[in-house]
This record gives structure tokens, sequence and C-alpha cells, in this order.
């Protein structure tokens, strides 16, 4: 089926991209099954398409024909395009007459700073759309058979970035909530914010996992405990991009899959 086939079946019809404006997409986790019909919209309709290094080739692959693919972002964690170059490239390329798709791993508002770009695109008048993608955070716990919420074990699901300008970040405050804290950007702070959890009063034992490339081929996904998890992480060498859970809910996997309950746990 391609992408036009898939979008003709939309009762209420293909939204249509104009020249001179900029969508802001997410591309979700990496499987292509999990884009929106908007954004494949987009991506049959763009002129160009500005994407960050998160978004899956198996994505990019479904660019019109015609479209440019742009690579705008940062690559092994070095910033290759500063954030006020982006935005203005996608201005410019607006101005220009063209169609810009500024597809962005996952949720574009969600740790992508989209905001940013949607902000600068406001304030120069440039017309623009946001379209939702499905955030890593919850498309890596569905991979990984956990479910964010489950009736009488959490009522609240915690976002959180594990690395940002913000270093003295109050970690204990969120520890206080008991709710499942679902981490981005952690691999590289794993063992100083786990740390800091359980200074908070987070028992050790909590279960916990590290889902590293959720929804492509290289998926992996650790399940270990609060305590446990970094030193787990690295001997196993996870990498990023990864999504961290920490809470009860890690063990309903186990259930989930049929397997023994007690073998997600760590011994005493
Ligand atoms: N806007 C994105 C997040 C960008 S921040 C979203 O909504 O998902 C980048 C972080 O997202 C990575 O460090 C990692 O924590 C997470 N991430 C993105 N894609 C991922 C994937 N396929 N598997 C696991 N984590 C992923």
């Amino acid at each position: 089926m391609t992408a036009w086939d898939a979008m003709a079946a939309r009762r209420a019809g293909v939204p249509v991209f104009a020249p001179g404006h900029v969508w802001l997409a997410g591309a979700g986790p990496g499987d292509p099954g999990l884009l929106t019909l908007d954004a494949l919209a987009g991506l049959a309709q763009a002129d160009v398409v500005v994407h960050d290094a998160l978004v899956d080739e198996r994505v990019l692959a479904l660019a019109g024909p015609l479209a440019r693919l742009e690579f705008a972002g940062k690559r092994g964690g070095k910033p290759s395009t500063t954030q006020a170059d982006i935005s203005q490239r996608l201005v410019a390329l607006a101005r220009a007459g063209k169609r810009v798709l500024r597809l962005k791993g996952g949720d574009p508002f969600v740790f992508g700073r989209g905001g940013e770009e949607a902000m600068t695109l406001a304030a120069v008048g440039v017309p623009f759309r946001v379209i939702p993608g499905v955030t890593a955070g919850l498309a890596a716990l569905a991979a990984a058979s956990i479910p964010a919420t489950l009736r009488g074990v959490n009522r609240a699901v915690i976002f959180a970035a594990g690395h940002g300008a913000d270093e003295d970040f109050d970690w204990t405050a969120l520890a206080r909530t008991g709710q499942p804290i679902v981490l981005y950007m952690v691999m590289h702070n794993l063992e100083r914010i786990a740390s800091a959890l359980m200074a908070a009063g987070l028992g050790a034992q909590t279960p916990a996992a590290v889902i590293a490339s959720a929804t492509t081929p290289k998926q992996r996904v650790l399940i270990s405990t609060l305590e446990k998890l970094a030193a787990d992480a690295r001997q196993q060498k996870f990498e990023p991009p990864a999504i961290v859970v920490i809470g009860e809910i890690v063990q309903m996997r186990a259930r989930l899959l049929g397997e023994d309950v007690s073998a997600a746990k760590e011994p005493p």
C-alpha cells in the first residue's frame, strides 16, 4: 500500500500542505506503523523534510519522490547545528515558498525543542501546524509490555528528562509521589539519578527497566531494580536512545508475558 492509498482510506480527507507553510510533526519512536496519518500526509506532500537524528530511516523512506531530505539536529551528542540555526532554516525555507515538514522523533513537543521552533515561527509570522507523534516514553513501555498505568498500581505517570540545563532538579519531589517515573535522555546520568531517587526514599528493590531503540530492529529490554539498573545497563552495553522506567508497573511485564513475576526481581 502506498502512502497515498493509506491516506485515501481516511474519511475526513487529507490535509493540504500549502507552499510557505511549516508542519512540525512527530515521527514516532521508529516503527513507521506508529506514524500518524497527518504526518504521512506531510511526508507525501513536503518539498523539504528537515529531520533530526532520531527519525527512523523507514519513516524517511515514506517521503515523496521529489522531497529533499535535510538533516538538522544532534549526532553523537554533538550539536552539529544550533537550535537558532534550525529555526532560522525553517523560516528561510518557508519564505522561499517550500512546503516544509519539520520531522522530529517521537512527539515534537515532548523534550524535542519543538516548542522553541514553533515560537520562532509564530514570532516571525510563518504559518505552521503541529502534528503530535507517539512519544518514546509511551511507545517504549508498550513495546516492552509494561502498561503505563494500571488500576490499583498507579494513577499518574511522570515523564522527566535525565539531563538538561537544570541540573539541580528536585528528584526528591518526584520520588515522593510514589508514581512511576519515565526518563528520557538519561543513559549518561543513570547512576547519579538512581542514587538521588534512592536517597529520596525510593526502595533499592523498586523494579526498573531500560528499553533501548524501542520499536526498531535494534530494540533491547533490560529488567532490573533501581539499585542495579545503572550497573546492569553498563555491563550489558545498553546505548541511547533509551527510555528508563522506574516503578511497580515494570513488574506487570512478567504477567503480560505470562512469565513468573518473581523472575523479574533481583534476589534479596
Ligand atoms: N521528542 C521525543 C524525545 C526526544 S529526546 C519523543 O517524544 O519521544 C531524545 C530521547 O528520547 C532519547 O534520549 C531517548 O530517551 C528517547 N527516545 C527517542 N526514541 C527512542 C526509541 N526509539 N527508543 C527508546 N528511547 C527513545
